[in-house]
C-alpha cells in the first residue's frame, strides 16, 4: 500500500485529485499546500507530497529532494499567508506521525501554524 503513488481510499489523495475541495495555497507538480479545515491559529496550512507515503515512517533516502523541497518551501508559504518574520514572529512546522504522534490522516503532511498569538491550540 505505501508503494501507491495515489491511494483511492486516502482523504489527502482525493483532494489532489479534486474529489473533495481545498482552499489551496499552492501547487506545483510534487507538492500541494491547503488550508486546515480546523485551524489551530491564524495562519494553518497542511504542506504535502503528492506521492502517496502514509506517514513519516515510510520516508526513505529518494525522498530526500522532495522532504528537502518541503523544508524550503514551507517558510516562504509561512510568508506569504502572513506569518510575521523571524523572530518575533515566525511559525510552527508540525509532523504527527503514528496513533502516539497523533496522526489522524494517513498521507505525509506537513502542518504550518503561525500569525499573532493567542491561538486555539499549541
Ligand atoms: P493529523 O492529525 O496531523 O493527521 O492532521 C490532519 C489534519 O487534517 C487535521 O488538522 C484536520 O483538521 C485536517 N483535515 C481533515 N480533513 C480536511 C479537509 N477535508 N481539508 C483540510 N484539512 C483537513
Ligand atoms: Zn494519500
Amino acid at each position: 500500500m505505501s508503494a501507491l503513488a495515489h491511494d483511492p481510499n486516502c482523504l489527502f489523495c482525493k483532494i489532489i485529485a479534486g474529489q473533495i475541495p481545498s482552499k489551496k495555497v499552492y501547487e506545483d507538480a510534487e507538492l500541494l499546500a491547503f488550508h486546515d479545515i480546523h485551524p489551530w491559529a491564524p495562519v494553518h496550512f497542511l504542506l504535502i507530497p503528492k506521492v502517496h507515503i502514509p506517514s513519516m515512517s515510510q520516508v526513505q533516502p529518494e525522498h530526500s529532494a522532495l522532504l528537502g523541497r518541503m523544508m524550503v518551501l514551507a517558510p516562504q508559504l509561512a510568508a506569504q499567508e502572513g506569518c510575521r518574520p523571524y523572530p518575533q514572529g515566525g511559525f510552527r512546522v508540525m509532523v504527527n506521525t503514528g496513533d502516539d504522534g497523533g496522526q489522524e490522516v494517513h498521507h505525509l503532511h506537513l502542518h504550518v501554524i503561525g500569525g499573532p498569538r493567542p491561538w486555539l491550540k499549541g
